[in-house]
């Protein structure tokens, strides 16, 4: 077991905190193509304890091998890969035009700086993607990072932490705060810069009032309730394993796993049939793994059993596998609009699945939940999906797919109602994890600006023409009051 699995106390967090602030300062000045260089190292230590974080990702969580990589380790290869292009790229000094009318002479330039230590507080259905996609940027752009793992993965964690240290990462740039709530609570309550937290809507709740004593920015990532729209001219060959694995992948505890499923009556029976003959081909172990947590287990079993006593039908699954805490993949029908299955996040292997007259009805009810991460929309018909994208009440649409793009670090992944507002992947994600800072150069010398002390009649005589002529045109403004206000509207 790695050495940096060590449990902390709360009050060693603010002394965490002030090591990686001194830390930061040194590596803030570095340029940003030598922090690049520093990940490219961390990225081959990454790839040389593929097998070790693969096996402890697959002991810890409960989720089979395969998934533990294509999930959990190959997306960050291409992670690393892009923000260490992207990084510098990103932070290169952008030289904004002035108006040389209203501002001779003036150069300005925006540059984007580091936020200076960031917060980290991670779930741990994803325990090595889900932290990643904000170390690695984070630290390329010049941050120090405190990270409270989830205390369910901790040897994950510590296997991760050690891939920066044998990579050439300095000392005190990535701290590993090992321990339950109480010291992620005091992680956001201490001296940070900024918290990004994924997590449960509950703890993301807490994490905003905390954060907003200090006035700390928060960027917050948290769960879903994903729509799977399938309508009557979509390819159900695709649709059927296409839905399937969205629903149970990761045995469904994924923020963006499919946990309602609306389809149109004229394709529903075969879609149906054939969503439940293809979920009793799934392998228990293989295929679907156990669940995580004793506490996830018992959600699942309680939603199961809510959603048939309000009438729905089990049509596979809908009962514990034989594995410990195994839960079979689980389809359901019939099931009332206001069961659990329909309003709260599920987070296991179980989907409902309503039938509704048209697909404008299924975007109504897609949009009647109270997440929006993301939602897929299974159709030949293109055009029409990419309208119905847009009315989608989500931060991702997939079309014929579903929520594959968490994995690609150039796209945004955002959501929005009790989704969260935060940004992982592509720029917009770098975005929040820096601040940009204006540099303003003047060369002009004069002894005073038309702005400055004494204002006299001019100012105002000035102000009145600018706005004639932008009313009116420059004919209206005679001398040199109006050469100058037609100067300055053909610039702009
Ligand atoms: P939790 O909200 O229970 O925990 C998330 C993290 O917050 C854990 O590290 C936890 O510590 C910590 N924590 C607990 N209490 C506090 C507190 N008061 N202050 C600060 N931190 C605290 O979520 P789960 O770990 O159960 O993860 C599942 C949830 O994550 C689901 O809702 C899922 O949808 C969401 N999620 C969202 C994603 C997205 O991208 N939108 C991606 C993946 C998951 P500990 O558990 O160690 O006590």
């Amino acid at each position: 077991m790695s050495k940096r699995v060590v449990q902390i106390g709360v009050q060693e967090v603010a002394a965490r905190v002030r090591e990686a602030r001194e830390a930061e300062r040194e590596w803030a000045r570095r340029a940003a193509s030598e922090r690049a260089g520093v990940m490219r190292g961390v990225r081959a230590a990454f790839l040389d304890a593929a097998e070790a974080i693969v096996d402890a990702t697959a002991r810890e969580t409960g989720k089979p091998r395969a998934e533990a990589w294509l999930g959990d380790f190959i997306p960050n290869v291409d992670l690393f890969g892009y923000w260490i292009k992207e990084a510098p790229r990103l932070q290169r000094p952008e030289r904004v035009w002035l108006n040389p009318i209203n501002f001779p002479r003036k150069r300005a330039t925006i540059e984007l700086v580091p936020r200076g230590v960031v917060a980290l507080i991670t779930p741990w259905n994803y325990p090595v993607s889900i932290p990643l996609r904000t170390i690695v940027p984070a630290l390329l752009a010049g941050n120090a990072v405190v990270w409270k793992p989830s205390e369910v993965a901790p040897e994950v964690a510590g296997l991760v932490a050690d891939t920066f240290e044998k990579g050439g990462l300095p000392r005190g740039l990535l701290t590993t705060v090992m321990g339950e709530g109480d010291v992620g609570d005091a992680v956001v309550r201490a001296e940070v810069d900024h918290v990004v937290f994924t997590g449960g809507l509950a703890t993301g709740r807490l994490v905003v009032r905390a954060a907003a004593e200090r006035m700390t920015s928060c960027s917050l990532e948290l769960g879903g309730k994903d729509a799977a729209i399938v309508l009557d001219d979509a390819n159900l060959d695709r649709a059927i394993p296409g839905v399937a694995w969205g629903a149970f992948t990761n045995a469904g505890q994924n923020c963006a796993g499919i946990e309602r499923v609306f389809v149109t009556r004229e394709v529903s029976k075969k879609f149906i049939d054939g969503l439940v003959a293809y979920t009793a081909t799934l392998k228990s172990g293989s295929d679907v793994g156990a669940l995580t947590t004793d506490r996830q287990f018992e959600i699942v079993k309680a939603h199961v059993a809510d959603a048939v006593e309000r009438g729905g039908k089990v049509r596979v699954g809908g009962k514990p596998g034989r594995g410990k805490r195994e839960f079979e993949p689980t389809v359901l029908t019939d099931v009332a609009r206001d069961a659990k299955v329909f309003t709260d996040e599920t987070f296991g292997p179980v989907v409902p699945v309503e039938v509704v007259e048209t697909a404008d009805e299924a975007v109504r009810r897609a949009n009647e939940a109270g997440y929006g991460l993301t939602a897929s929309l299974w159709t030949a018909d293109e055009a029409g999906a990419v309208k119905r994208a847009r009315v989608l009440e989500c931060g991702v649409v997939s079309v014929n797919n579903h929520a594959f793009t968490g994995a690609v670090p150039s796209l945004p992944w955002t959501g929005v109602k009790g989704s969260g507002h935060g940004i992982t992947n592509s720029k917009y994600a770098f975005f929040e994890l820096t601040r940009p800072k204006t540099l303003l150069v003047d060369r002009l010398g004069a002894a005073r600006e038309p702005w400055w002390f004494p204002y006299g009649s001019r100012a105002e005589a000035l102000g009145k023409a600018m706005v004639e002529v932008m009313r009116h045109g420059p004919s209206r403004v005679p001398g040199l009051l109006g050469a100058f206000a037609s100067r300055w509207k053909e610039t702009e």
